[in-house]
């Protein structure tokens, strides 16, 4: 699904190098966790495989199916299921939040050379997603993620990953402001979503959120590179020794 080698990239137009030969492999169907110390380049990493502008790829290569995406734009990567739900999720003052789903999936659709979902039909669909994760019809006409709390916004992203129906999924911090419920919920919505052709990039400070994520792999960020690759027990490991033993081993 993906391999990722050898990946060099900067902040665009400086000599910032965030990753420094950074290398990843993610199979068909598989969770793969990635775990690191703040500043360690992943949200760097989400923010490159999604396609954002701000950087500039060096050296390496990104390989989605097999085939590289540097070349493809951040709607083109979209369109092909690459998506990414952000650590810190945009306010969209002025559209509502149906509205922007309903817009996000038909673009897709037409992207795609599938037609446009008739408005029952996508109100079915939204209406199905949004009671799997809870989320109360009444905030989907608010305008997107204006005065959401931390967990309707993690809700609202993961509602537009289940419609979207991508097969990369890089999701950044989702357990960031997320109370225990939330995190359930939100730990549900992706869990339903698992299967053999899909797969997801789980990025996470902590190891709370693997207790409900359980991932196949796990995987250790660190100053722009993986420096261990472990399964979830290696989580387990980082909760009980934290980080500096594994970057010890590694230097
Ligand atoms: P993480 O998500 O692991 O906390 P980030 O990818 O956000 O890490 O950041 C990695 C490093 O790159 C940090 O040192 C951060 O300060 C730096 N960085 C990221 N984006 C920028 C930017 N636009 N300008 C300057 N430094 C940046
Ligand atoms: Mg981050
Ligand atoms: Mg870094």
């Amino acid at each position: 699904m993906l391999e990722i080698k050898n990946l060099h990239a900067r902040i665009a137009d400086t000599d910032t190098e965030i990753l420094h030969g950074l290398d990843l492999v993610v199979e068909d169907g598989e969770v793969a966790a990635i775990m690191g110390p703040n500043g360690s380049g992943k949200s760097t990493l989400s923010y490159i495989i999604a396609g954002r502008e701000d950087y500039e790829v060096t050296e390496g290569d990104i390989l989605y199916n097999g085939e590289s995406i540097l070349e493809m734009d951040a709607a083109e990567r979209a369109a092909s299921g690459v998506f990414l739900a952000f650590q810190y999720p945009l306010e969209i003052p002025g559209v509502a939040t149906m509205t922007f789903l309903k817009t996000a999936l038909n673009s897709q659709r037409k992207a795609r050379g599938e037609g446009e979902l008739t408005t029952p039909d996508f109100m079915r669909r939204v209406k199905e997603a949004a009671g799997d994760l809870k989320i109360d019809a009444a905030m989907l006409k608010r305008p997107l993620n204006v005065g959401f709390s931390g967990g309707e916004k993690k809700r609202a992203e993961i509602l537009q990953m289940a419609l979207l129906e991508p097969k990369l999924c890089v999701l950044d911090e989702t357990d960031s402001g997320l109370d225990i419920d939330a995190l359930k919920i939100v730990a549900d919505g992706v869990n339903a979503l698992r299967g053999a052709d899909r797969s997801f990039l789980v990025i996470t400070h902590y190891q709370r959120l693997l207790d409900y994520i359980v991932p196949d792999k796990v995987h250790v960020l660190y100053k722009g590179r993986i420096i261990k690759t472990g399964d979830k027990d290696l989580a387990l490991q980082l909760e009980n020794e934290g980080y500096a033993q594994i970057i010890g081993e590694a230097a």
